[in-house]
């Protein structure tokens, strides 16, 4: 629309929740937590498009054990953007996981419906293990009985973008974690 500019950068209206050096220190963090608990297994990371990549790209880097990198596709359609729509899995890309340990990671754990959805799909390619992890976790906002067994940090239930998550598919390469509110969706295109 006629507000939006591109060329502005985000940073100038939106709130800072998480830095990126605060981000780095975390992945950083998990890294370590994934290199102790798989030392000496064969694990795979799966991460889940398209939210996942940002994370996926620095926590593989941030481990020091061999793993193997695959990915899932999930997608929501006919929601809106605090709430998800019918959840669809797309797992044609998935290889062979049979004796694998499995990490599931996505960018943010919301009602965790995707997370249950994403760990009932994965189970059908009968790995060894299957634990989930992610960057956020909006404890406020779960509904499902499952907990992500890694996270990187608890955040209040306010819509966020950055560091992979998009808002309409934009602001996924901001690097840190901004909280959109009323007055920065009037700088967003597509409305
Ligand atoms: P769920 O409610 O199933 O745990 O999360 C559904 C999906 O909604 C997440 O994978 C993520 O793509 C999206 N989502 C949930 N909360 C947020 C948020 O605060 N910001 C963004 N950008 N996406 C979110
Ligand atoms: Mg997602
Ligand atoms: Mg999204």
């Amino acid at each position: 629309n006629a507000d939006y500019d591109s060329s502005k950068p985000a940073a100038q209206f939106m709130k800072v929740l998480i830095t990126e050096h605060e981000i780095r220190d975390r992945v950083t963090e998990l890294g370590q937590t994934l290199s102790e608990t798989y030392a000496g297994r064969p694990l795979t990371i799966l991460g889940v498009l398209t939210g996942s990549i940002v994370l996926l790209a620095d926590l593989i880097r941030a481990t020091s054990v061999p793993l193997r990198v695959a990915l899932i596709q999930a997608a929501s359609y006919g929601g809106t953007r605090t709430t998800a729509g019918e959840l669809t899995i797309n797992s044609a890309l998935v290889p062979d996981l049979r004796g694998r340990d499995v990490v599931i990671l996505d960018d943010i754990f919301d009602t965790g419906n995707t997370m249950v959805g994403m760990l009932e799909a994965v189970q059908e390619f009968e790995p060894q293990s299957i634990r989930s992890a992610v960057l956020l976790w909006k404890t406020d906002r779960t509904v499902v009985d499952v907990e992500p067994d890694i996270y990187g940090f608890k955040i209040p239930d306010e819509f966020v973008v950055g560091y992979g998550l998009d808002y309409n598919d934009e602001y996924r390469h901001l690097p840190y974690i901004g909280v959109m509110e009323e007055e920065d969706l009037k700088h967003a295109s597509g409305n």
